[in-house]
Order: C-alpha cells, then sequence, then structure tokens
C-alpha cells in the first residue's frame, strides 16, 4: 500500500452559506458543512439537486453568488483553481489518449516540475495500489473502462493533494467491477488518510465509504450524520425513502379511535407515540417502516425476536416475488389499493403472486412523519 503522505497540511473543508444561481434558477441554496482534516464525506441526492455544483464550486471550477469557503484556514472564493491544492475526478475521467498511463498518472508530477526521479517512484507506487503495474506502457484506448477509471484516480493520487473531489467515479464501471474498486477507494481512503468528497446518487456508495453523509434535495441539506444515524433516525421522508434498497415503505395513515387507520386496516398506536405526538382525531400522517422490519407471520425464526405487544398486522395481497438468493423481496400492495408494501423476507419464504399474507410490523421501528412538510414527528 502507499505510504502517507508526508508533511500534509490541515485539510479541514469549510463552506459557509454558499449560494449558486444560474440566472432565475438556484442550484444551491445556503449550504454550509465544515468537514474536519482527513474525513470522508459524501454528497448524496437525487439528480438536479446541487451535488455536483457545490463539488465544482469547491474544486473552483464554479464560482459561488454568495457565501465563503475555505480549505485549511484559507478563504479561498478567489483563488483560481489550479491554484487549489485539489484533485478532481470525473465520471467520464478524461485521460490524455496520446499519452501512456505512466504518463497520465505523472502529468500533475510533470507540470510542478517535481524530480524525475521521484516521479518514476511516485508513478510505480501509485500505479502497485491501484493494480495498474502491468498496463503502465499502454495507452487509454487499450484498457477498459474500470482500468481506465483506475488511471484517472492514480492521476489524482500522485499529485498528493490537499483535498480530494470524485464526481460519481464509479458510475461508468458495471456492478462487480464498482464493487471491487468501492472497497479499493475505501482502503485508499485509510492508507492516506487525505479529506475526500465524493458525490454519488448511489446509496450503497454513500452508506459504505462516507463517514459523514450529506442529504441533500433541490439545492438544500436535509440531514448531515454518520451513515448509520441517517439510516435509523432520518430528519425526513425524503432522507427515510432515500437510502435503503428497497426503500422504506411509506403509509398515508389517518389517526381514529386508538390507531392509525391505513385503507381500512388499523395499527395501534403505542402509549410513546400517544404521549409523543399529541395525536386527534382525524389527524393525517404518514407512516415509514423498513422492509426488514416486517415479518410474514409463520416465519417464526424471525418472529420470535420482537415482543407480541411492539407487533401490528397488516394483510397484504402479493404481487411480485424476487428471490435473491440470501434473501426474498416480497412487493405486495394493501388489498383495493395502490399502496406498495415491500418486504424482506428470509431465503426460504417462497409465496405466490396473488397470495394474501398476514405480515406483522416492528412497531418500534415505525416512524410517522408530518404528511405536508415530511419532517419525521416519531
Ligand atoms: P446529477 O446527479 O444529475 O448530476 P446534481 O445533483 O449533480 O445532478 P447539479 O449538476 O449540481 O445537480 O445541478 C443542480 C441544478 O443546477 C440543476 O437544476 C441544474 O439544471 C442546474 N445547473 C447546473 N449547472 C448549470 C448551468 N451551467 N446553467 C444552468 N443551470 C445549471
Amino acid at each position: 500500500s502507499l505510504p502517507p503522505i508526508q508533511n500534509r497540511t490541515m485539510a479541514r473543508v469549510r463552506l459557509e452559506n454558499i449560494k449558486r444561481k444560474f440566472n432565475n434558477v438556484t442550484a444551491i441554496e445556503d449550504i454550509s458543512f465544515d468537514i474536519p482534516d482527513g474525513e470522508f464525506w459524501v454528497l448524496v441526492g437525487p439528480s438536479g439537486c446541487g451535488k455536483s455544483t457545490i463539488l465544482r464550486t469547491i474544486a473552483g471550477l464554479e464560482t459561488a453568488t454568495s457565501g465563503r469557503l475555505y480549505i485549511g484556514d484559507e478563504l479561498i472564493n478567489d483563488v483560481p483553481a489550479r491554484q487549489r491544492d485539489v484533485a478532481m475526478v470525473f465520471q467520464n475521467y478524461a485521460l490524455y489518449p496520446h499519452m501512456t498511463v505512466a504518463e497520465n498518472i505523472a502529468f500533475g508530477l510533470r507540470m510542478r516540475k517535481v524530480d524525475p526521479k521521484m516521479i518514476k517512484e511516485r508513478v510505480v507506487a501509485v500505479a502497485r495500489s491501484l493494480s495498474l503495474e502491468h498496463l503502465l506502457e499502454r495507452k487509454p484506448k487499450q484498457l477498459s473502462g474500470g482500468q481506465q477509471q483506475r488511471v484517472a484516480l492514480g492521476r489524482a493520487i500522485a499529485r498528493q493533494p490537499q483535498v480530494f473531489l470524485l464526481d460519481e467515479p464509479l458510475s461508468n464501471l458495471d456492478a462487480q467491477l464498482r464493487d471491487d474498486t468501492r472497497a479499493e477507494l475505501k482502503e485508499l481512503h485509510q492508507n492516506l488518510g487525505v479529506t475526500t468528497i465524493y458525490v454519488t446518487h448511489d446509496q450503497v456508495e454513500a452508506m459504505t465509504l462516507a463517514d459523514k453523509i450529506v442529504v441533500l434535495e433541490r439545492g438544500r441539506i436535509q440531514q448531515i450524520g454518520e451513515p448509520q444515524t441517517i439510516y435509523a433516525k432520518p430528519a425526513n421522508r425524503m432522507v427515510a425513502t432515500f437510502l435503503g434498497s428497497p426503500p422504506m415503505n411509506i403509509f398515508p395513515a389517518r389517526y381514529v379511535g386508538e390507531g392509525f387507520d391505513v385503507n381500512g386496516q388499523t395499527i395501534l398506536a403505542s402509549a410513546k407515540m400517544k404521549e409523543k405526538l399529541h395525536l386527534r382525531e382525524g389527524q393525517g400522517f404518514d407512516l415509514g417502516i423498513r422492509p426488514e422490519h416486517i415479518y410474514i407471520i409463520n416465519e417464526p425464526q424471525r418472529t420470535q425476536r420482537t415482543q407480541r405487544e411492539e407487533l401490528a398486522e397488516l394483510v397484504v395481497d402479493v404481487k411480485v416475488v424476487e428471490p435473491l438468493g440470501r434473501e426474498t423481496l416480497i412487493r405486495a400492495a394493501l388489498p383495493g389499493s395502490g399502496v406498495m408494501v415491500n418486504v424482506q423476507a428470509g431465503a426460504d419464504v417462497h409465496p405466490h403472486p396473488g397470495d394474501r399474507l398476514l405480515l406483522e410490523l416492528d412497531l418500534s421501528k415505525l416512524f410517522v412523519f408530518d404528511t405536508a412538510t415530511g419532517d419525521r414527528l416519531y
């Protein structure tokens, strides 16, 4: 593995009230965060949420309309891109086609007139860390997509920047290669310890790579937190449904009597919920529960884990069954409605389309969202 970068300066990255407008389109709206030196942060969100614009602003490829941007203690709003000590890797890796792999990796160092002997050593070390040693003399068009992407990463690593900016670097790779390269990236970061900001719309990449995740929607931060925290305690419905695959189930519901009416079926409200939510008769909510917290009755090994009083029952009609080997995904619907229910069941469970199933919901894992704002209330 690569030795850690010597004499590195501290590279905390700080955004204060950054805003970016394109004519009348607000791409990013009042973004503030503070990344401690050496951490790996992932910006996620649906297409158009402003992730790339934030990254390009940090790189100096975009100018903020307002706000302050710091690397270390330096205000860099007016520092040109090439004088910012950052290396950016894009989705379409943009290698120099006429140069060999070795020359591509060495390019940034040559530009800085680093001693040729040091360049050579560095290129070999970087190539070894990315399993590219045997390809050093090839040209980019003689490489697979995954190999090209590793060269692009190598070129960034070789420069020893203070900050890595990665914009969907794995999205052009096929599934297996993407998984492998993702693990390599994580190991590289563990070894190098360079502050990294990584943009993706892939929630698996976000969950597995991040020290902290920043969830964005329509140019605004929805939540910042550690992956597990965001998963277990999403701030709102958007975050809740964005992270997790299959996504969290959302049921429109109304509080009636002692529980929530979900399309004619009742999910009793726990004492804790009643206390916290000040429930009013007729009040509407969105209930949320993850597919792994729904059990099929008669699937004993799962049901036993949960106390009976913490379970609610729901009847559904099976639509599609997807055996995945390790587990079975069941896509079902509440009878007589279009409300879908995704269930993650054991590998040995194989219902048929059209079957009616009785489900148990783990009430301790039930979320309640404000229907209008989407904020999590419980
Ligand atoms: P994707 O995942 O699709 O790449 P993103 O989250 O990276 O999306 P951005 O590329 O940052 O989103 O774009 C944010 C918003 O700003 C979008 O509405 C986009 O159309 C707009 N936008 C981005 N660049 C420009 C530009 N140069 N001119 C006008 N509008 C722009």
